[in-house]
């Protein structure tokens, strides 16, 4: 496999897209790129946009396509990036995608597989509210991966059972459409996220190889 891929993961919220894309970077040694971190960072440090983002992310909602986009196509516009990266989170709507694909036509760049990892809608409300995570990013979950003993762990504001709903919602109304769309291009791989996470991370190295 190479490293120099441009790799989608799509997926419900709780489907693990977090969880696998730290593992695929690991690997492949390209950048994570997640769109909710970076505007949970803006948030942190207090910037306007970060707050304003804020306030739709704690609802469950999404930020305006104009400002996710521009995120993205500065990110992607890194030296890092050049060779490749997995995008996390991003597009969540098809505005979302038909820019990106646009930005990546101009860099000669194209998408090499869009990764929708598939997770019964029932699983993913006890998955999401049991979810934690630590200072580093490093992702647990209270029940089927406990933190270790006296490690400090945060609930993100959004990982609750209201806010979870309306993020399932936004799912299946503005995200799921894009599904088509790479299905044209002919670069979907799907995987079975109902699994053990290394199964699951598994399935993925295979179908990009
Ligand atoms: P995530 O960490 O990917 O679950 O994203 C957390 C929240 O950030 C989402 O529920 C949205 O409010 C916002 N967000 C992240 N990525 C996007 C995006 N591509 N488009 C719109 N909103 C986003």
């Amino acid at each position: 496999m190479t490293s120099s891929m441009r790799i989608i993961l799509v997926g419900p919220p709780g489907a693990g897209k977090g969880t696998q894309a730290k593992r695929l970077v690991e690997r492949l040694g390209i950048p994570h790129i997640s769109t909710g971190d970076m505007l949970r960072a803006a948030r942190a440090a207090g910037t306007e946009l970060g707050v304003r983002a804020g306030e739709l992310m704690d609802k469950g909602q999404l930020v305006p396509d104009e400002v996710v986009i521009g995120i993205v196509e500065e990110r992607i516009n890194q030296e890092d990036a050049k060779t490749g990266f997995v995008l996390d989170g991003f597009p969540r709507t098809l505005p979302q995608a038909r820019a990106l694909d646009a930005a990546l036509l101009r860099n000669s760049q194209p998408l090499d597989a869009v990764v929708q990892i598939d997770v019964d809608d029932k699983v993913l409300e006890h998955r999401v509210t049991g979810r934690r995570s630590d200072k580093d990013g490093n992702i647990y979950h209270t029940e089927f991966n406990p933190p270790p003993t006296g490690l400090e762990v945060i609930q993100r504001k959004d990982d609750t059972a209201e806010a979870i709903k309306s993020r399932l919602e936004k799912y299946w109304s503005e995200t799921s459409p894009i599904i088509p769309f790479y299905e044209k291009k002919g670069i979907i791989k799907k995987i079975d996220g109902l699994r053990q996470p290394d199964e699951v991370t598994y399935d993925i190295i295979a179908a990009l190889s």
